[in-house]
């Protein structure tokens, strides 16, 4: 009867205790995509751009979002509908937001509204790690240690709309930064595969970068135009 008692017990722990390990890792994540635009793939294609309301931005990569990610190659969104943008939290960092944040989005904006965007999709989801100041502090510094235009014209590789190999691209981005990024291409006005957005991962305590447990999906060709912005 006893070895009975146990064995059910025992079965019981083991039913139960990978669920609950389990419904706590579907709330959480496990790396960040760190994801940078080039402005003038935004621009050049058929629907095209409008600059912020505080002028053209620098010829360099933005930020678009640092993005919680499952290792799966799912991830989660929109998490915390209590925890709105709030931009007074941030009021120390809007000018360097302005700068190596800036939205090509059309009505033209501030910049506000995509920083909403990408707190309330992506940030919202890894408040077990990073506050609201901390999300747009930690996005800033990544730029600034990755600098991928750097990491690109010391190769070489310039945006001066000429075309350059996609692993030369990936190449100088893992020489200067120590890991191989992703490359997203878009298309030109003209139909040509271009250099649009660059893919780096951070580890889940967002204290730096690591190599990719996944990639995300999409196809450059051989060789990518680099356009001018
Ligand atoms: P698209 O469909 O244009 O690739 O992506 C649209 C949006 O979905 C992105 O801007 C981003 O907010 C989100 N998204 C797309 N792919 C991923 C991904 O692999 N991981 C995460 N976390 N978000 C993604
Ligand atoms: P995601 O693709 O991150 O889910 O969403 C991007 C959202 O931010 C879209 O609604 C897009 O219109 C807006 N947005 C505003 N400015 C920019 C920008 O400069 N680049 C990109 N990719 N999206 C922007």
């Amino acid at each position: 009867m006893k070895l009975l008692q146990v064995t059910v017990c025992l079965i019981s722990l083991i039913l139960v205790v990978p669920s609950v390990f389990a419904a706590s890792s579907s709330e959480d994540f496990d790396f960040f995509y760190f994801v940078q635009q080039w402005p003038g793939s935004y621009c050049d294609t058929q629907k095209s751009c409008c600059y912020p309301t505080s002028g053209k931005p620098a010829a360099d990569f933005g930020i678009h979002g640092l993005w919680p990610n499952y290792k799966d190659g799912t991830y989660p969104s929109n998490c915390d509908a209590t925890k709105p943008f709030d931009s007074s939290t941030i009021s120390d960092l809007v000018s360097s937001m302005k700068r190596n944040w800036p939205t090509l989005a059309c009505p033209s904006g501030s910049g506000e509204a995509f920083w909403e965007h990408e707190w309330e999709k992506h940030g919202t989801c890894s408040q077990s790690v990073i506050n609201q100041h901390e999300y747009f502090q930690t996005s800033l510094g990544l730029k600034q240690k990755t600098n991928l235009l750097g990491a690109l014209t010391k190769a070489g590789i310039n945006p001066d709309g000429n075309s350059y190999s996609l692993e030369s691209i990936r190449g100088s981005i893992k020489a200067s930064t120590g890991f191989t990024p992703w490359i997203e291409c878009n298309r030109d006005g003209s139909g040509n595969s271009q250099l649009y957005q660059v893919y780096l991962c951070v580890d889940r305590s967002a204290s730096g970068l690591i190599e990719c447990p996944v990639f995300p999906h999409g196809k450059c060709g051989a060789q990518i135009e680099f356009p001018s912005f």
